[in-house]
């Protein structure tokens, strides 16, 4: 135990005058509630004066009261390497940003440790105020590092960043896993020793993905006898393609982890690699991923990415949750990027404004009668780009329009270039990152493409169904979960959706969607209404969770 006590982070009081050996960012000295129900129980009642006039009175005064929150109240620290607004690269942004906010309103207590990357937006820097800074332990040679903790309080969210300019000086989030691997070393290690230091010992801890899944590693091995040891942890895997696999003795280095642990049950891969994600499995108190789908299929081994053995030994511990989106944030009612906004009342005659302004945008042919698809994505072999890419050409047909928003991989990013350029005022590539755009997009198309390989869970069709434009998915993880198939003869269904990873279902399925477009509009608006209505909120999906911490606390 001394052992381990010796690698816990201490005060600058406890601490030798602390030497910023890394280059420390000099730190700054600028220095609802809601029912369990799905909507916020906001009770009203009839005021006294009003009641004392009686029926001599038209209208009632009526004073708003606040809404019940839940009991207990739980705290709980979210620790994760991205978060919208400051820094996003895809769902875990989202998922980081929405889940804390959401869950404020069924009475927890929520702090979000996130990297000081270089690149969050002057904007929000310069709203961060100083919190304090230590030394901390880390590698095995005894080498400290400067830990600085920046906090910014927004919308009942406490947002703590680990300020360290040597692991977080570079223009992206990510980088590549030579610098990637020490960086999520020291963050989940700094993560836990900022809650000791700052004295904030919430009753959970609630870990997302490889970068943050240390934490409970470190927690159980170095942390004993500190406060923060009492909380309980939750991994989430927003995607388990990807694992923080590093060669062991690199990982040996930067985290100084007991040779114990290299062991397959816990770090150790295979003969020469440590997978970190594959860790904190193991110690994690409860694991979770973001759609009940997902969670069988990874343990299986096509989904498994090698660890569906490991996922099966842990599954009394794993669960399914499915992502919602904030609803206040994707609102084409209020959406300013949106060159018109509608609601469910108006969606069939101010939609088509969008429509019109992302033809004129984007150069495509402007008319209103094209059938538009939008496809949103990181361009990676996960999102299904090989069976639109073999599909193209019959796809465009003289009716239809395909606009592409995604950067990454190059092949895919020449192949849509290429469409391009043959299908000129059919097709355009917007190959980028532009926040803006999606949302034009999301309005304006008519129909939102996601025939993934696999899907953990996918959000922009959930954004799509909101923006009352109708997903076309493949029925894979929370895909499957979250759009039910069009059904002709009942006609129910929020979108359209093939099985098998083949590119003539994924044409038979847009061929379908195109059918009823052309040849039963009514119909087809009948489902813009259904899938702007369904609940893609996180109220039901945060209850959940709160349920589980409760589980893991009571
Ligand atoms: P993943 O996390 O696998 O990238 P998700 O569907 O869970 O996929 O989340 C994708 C998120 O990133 C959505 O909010 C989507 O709108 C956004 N997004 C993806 N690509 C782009 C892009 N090129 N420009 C703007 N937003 C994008």
């Amino acid at each position: 135990m001394a052992e381990q006590k010796k690698n816990v982070a201490k005060s600058p009081a406890e601490e030798a005058p602390a030497k910023k050996t890394a280059k420390a960012a000099p730190a700054k000295k600028t220095v609802r509630r809601a029912a369990e129900k799905k909507e916020p129980a906001v009770k009203t009642v009839v005021t006294e004066e009003a009641a004392a006039v009686g029926e001599a009175l038209v209208t009632p005064v009526v004073k708003p009261i606040a809404p019940v929150m839940p009991e207990p109240r739980r705290s709980v620290a979210f620790i994760g390497s991205e978060c919208y607004p400051f820094v996003k690269t895809g769902g875990l942004g989202d998922v980081m940003y929405a889940l804390p906010k959401a869950l404020t309103k069924q009475n927890c207590d929520v702090k979000v440790i996130l990297p000081r990357y270089r690149c969050i937006p002057e904007k929000w820097q310069d709203k961060m105020v100083y919190r304090g800074e230590f030394m901390m332990d880390l590698c095995a040679d005894g080498h400290k590092y400067y830990v600085g903790i920046m906090e910014y309080v927004w919308d009942g969210v406490v947002y703590d960043f680990i300020d360290n300019e040597e692991f977080f000086n570079w223009g992206t989030p990510y980088t590549n896993l030579v610098d990637d691997i020490p960086k999520f070393c020291f963050f989940a290690k700094a993560a836990l020793a900022a809650l000791n230091y700052m004295n904030w010992v919430p009753d959970i801890i609630h870990c997302h993905d490889w970068q943050a899944a240390l934490v409970p590693v470190f927690q159980q091995a170095m942390f004993g006898g500190t406060p923060v040891a009492s909380a309980k942890t939750v991994l989430t895997i927003h995607n388990l393609r990807f694992q923080g696999i590093y060669n062991t003795e690199t990982v040996k280095y930067w985290t100084n982890l007991p040779d114990a642990l290299f062991d397959y049950a816990v770090l150790q891969q295979d003969w020469v690699n440590a997978n970190m994600l594959k860790a904190g499995l193991s110690y994690a108190s409860m694991i979770t991923t973001v759609s009940n789908t997902y969670a069988g299929e990874i343990q299986t081994p096509f989904f498994g990415e090698n660890l569906d053995a490991h996922l099966r030994y842990h599954n009394h511990k794993l669960r399914g949750i499915v992502n919602g989106i904030d609803v206040d944030l994707w609102n084409a009612e209020t959406d300013a990027l949106l060159a018109a906004n509608y609601n469910a009342q108006n969606v069939l005659t101010e939609k088509r404004k969008n429509k019109k302004a992302l033809q004129e945008q984007l150069g495509l042919e402007v008319d209103d009668g094209k059938f538009v698809i939008g496809l949103i994505s990181r361009l990676t072999n996960q999102k299904g780009l090989d069976l639109i890419n073999a599909i193209m050409p019959q796809l465009i047909d003289g009716n239809t329009q395909v606009v592409v928003l995604g950067t990454g991989d190059p092949r895919y990013e020449a192949s849509f270039r290429y469409f391009e350029q043959t299908y000129k005022g059919s097709v355009c590539a917007n190959i980028m990152y532009d926040e803006g755009r999606a949302h034009g997009i999301y309005a304006g198309a008519d129909a939102l493409l996601v025939p993934s390989l696999f899907e953990p869970c996918g959000l922009t069709q959930l954004i799509a169904m909101r923006y009352g434009t109708v997903p076309i998915v493949r029925e894979t993880g929370g895909l499957k979960d979250t759009v039910q198939p069009y059904n002709q003869f009942t006609d129910e269904g929020n979108g359209f959706t093939f099985d098998r990873y083949e590119a003539g279902l994924l044409l038979d399925a847009i061929n379908r969607a195109k059918t009823l477009y052309f040849e039963d509009r009514a119909r087809w608006d009948e489902m813009v209404l259904r899938d702007m209505d369904k609940d893609v909120s996180w109220d039901n999906s945060a209850a959940q969770y709160r349920a589980l911490y409760i589980s893991l606390k009571p």
